[in-house]
């Protein structure tokens, strides 16, 4: 099972938990019992998220995605020139 590293918005309690991929991620804290946990993504860095208000997008890698399905077409890196290819602005 892949650990995950989860922080509280509200009391900045952090901890690192493993369930399932699966699973839906933690919501409340278990020290104050608030629903602020916000799953840390990347790991390794931790030390990174400080202050409140920095994580305001809860999946950076949703838009990634998004991104990802524009450029799936059949055009090569940099654009294939055609007018309506989304890499050749
Ligand atoms: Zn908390």
């Amino acid at each position: 099972m892949p650990t995950y590293d989860y922080r509280c918005q509200s009391c900045q309690h952090q901890f690192t938990t493993m369930h399932s991929i699966a699973a839906d991620p933690l919501k409340d804290c278990p020290s104050c019992g608030q629903a602020q946990l916000k799953r840390l993504i990347g790991g390794g860095g931790g030390v990174l998220f400080k202050g409140g208000g920095f994580y305001q997008t809860d999946y950076p890698s949703a838009s990634y995605s998004a991104g990802a399905k524009t450029d799936a077409g059949s055009c090569a890196p940099g654009g294939c020139g055609a007018p309506q290819c989304p890499s050749s602005n």
